[in-house]
């Protein structure tokens, strides 16, 4: 049976599995298989995260140094940032259509979530431009301090412009640049076998989170958890693919055939780093991206491009307004979009987080960011779609780059081929 097939009936067996420990809570029946999938989990998991650090510092810069030395880097770069703004800015238009067109949030009873609210104490106001100082501070730090506490950020930046630097330098440093290249090589066999546990990992990742999750919570918000995960899926399945199909010029059911490994990972993670693995290994092996453009565009859109939270940061912002009653203007949605962005650009790939970040988007145009409390509840589980749809964002994307890299390929033979 192949890994594809593995992995989705594990993904149909663990959700199903948390169905049924939901029927015996409290056994205990429930606590020790709870805590068997809480291991089987952290052991894919932690194998995963344990490969992104070194994976995103080698593959940046093996891709970059790759990229500019045949000649290529600056256009790849730029068509890369105009991918991403474009997706992005699409997913935000998307975001708040819907959420207009469904109004979301009109008609609850807010003082049902009073007490939700008041509990609910944020210290600090978090404000654009304060995020952006944070952001700036943060990302140029020692690298090693970098390394260590998992700042990817800073680790790609820094990965960047070791790979300019390296090709700048020319052969002076051609034993770096193989040791990095070997290097990234090993790191594509360790993603290799644990891409074997996949669906253990899996399996245990859903059946957990169906198990742990209050369901019955959904049910209140019901009509903004389905407007907003239809919208995303819209984004996912109709938008995403036209633009693939129109400039990537590869069809949609390849791309999801090739990339339904990191997709499945991606739910089940609801992290797009944790992911990031499997997305370079399934852009290279099945979709035909050539290593230095996946080595490039997947863990910098890792970082900086997720459709899937922008999308959900404009509706939710829209739908605590009208929960509350306040009618945005326009000059208003157009600061919800522009925060939502930059927003989106600074959430890092792990779980939840785009609702720490979600607090700068309420605050933007006063909106009280107590009633994040409001979603939280439902926020583990509409993550699941976000991050499929960040994820595919960045595999398409280094798709259509690839392409359009292609167009003026002049690589020397050993470039194309490492
Ligand atoms: N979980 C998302 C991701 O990893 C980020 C978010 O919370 O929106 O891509």
């Amino acid at each position: 049976m192949s890994l594809n097939t593995q992995i989705l009936i594990a993904a149909i067996f663990g959700v199903a599995f948390g169905f049924l420990l939901n029927l015996y809570p409290h056994s205990q029946f429930f606590d020790s298989s709870l805590y068997l999938l809480a291991l089987a989990s952290s052991i894919f998991i932690g194998s995963l995260k344990m490969l992104i650090v070194p994976l995103i510092f080698s593959s940046i810069v093996v891709g970059v140094s790759n990229l500019e030395a045949g000649g290529q880097f600056s256009r790849v770069w730029k068509i890369t940032f105009l991918c991403f703004i474009t997706t992005t800015t699409l997913a935000l238009g998307l975001g708040l259509l819907c959420a207009h067109l469904f109004e979301v949030g009109k008609g609850i009873d807010v003082t049902s979530f009073a007490s939700a609210m008041q509990a609910h104490q944020t210290a600090d106001s978090l404000t654009p431009a304060s995020f952006l100082t944070n952001f700036i501070q943060n990302t140029l730090i020692n690298p090693f301090k970098a390394f260590s506490e998992g700042n990817l950020l800073a680790v790609v930046v820094f990965a960047l412009l070791i790979g300019v630097a390296l090709v700048h330098g020319g052969d002076r440093y051609h034993v770096f640049r193989q040791l990095s290249q070997q290097f990234f090589e090993l790191m594509m066999t360790l993603v290799g076998w644990v891409m074997k546990l996949a669906p253990i990992g899996i399996f245990a990742l859903l059946a957990k989170l169906i198990a742990s999750e209050d369901i019955s919570v959904l049910s209140r918000l019901a009509e903004f958890a389905a407007v907003v995960t239809g919208t995303t899926l819209f984004h996912g399945l109709v938008v995403l693919p036209l633009l693939l199909w129109l400039f990537g010029r590869m069809q949609p059911l390849r791309f999801f055939r090739g990339a339904r490994i990191a997709l499945v990972t991606a739910f089940a993670t609801s992290s797009s780093s944790a992911t990031m693995p499997l997305s370079i290994e399934c852009a290279r092996k099945n979709l035909g991206v050539r290593p230095q453009t996946a080595g490039f565009v997947i863990p910098l859109g890792t970082q900086l491009n997720m459709d899937g939270t922008a999308l959900y940061e404009a509706a939710a912002a829209l739908f605590v307004a009208n929960l509350i009653g306040l009618e945005l203007n326009f000059t208003q949605q157009l600061v919800v979009c522009l925060t939502a962005m930059i927003a989106s650009l600074g959430a890092p790939g792990i779980p939840s987080a785009g609702m720490v970040t979600m607090i700068m988007v309420l605050q933007s145009v006063g909106l009280p960011a107590e009633a994040i409390a409001i979603l939280l509840p439902i926020d583990r589980l509409l993550d699941t779609v976000r991050t499929v749809v960040n994820v595919q964002g960045d595999m398409m994307i280094s798709v259509v780059v690839d392409r359009y890299a292609q167009d003026v390929e002049h690589l020397p033979d050993t470039v194309q081929k490492s």
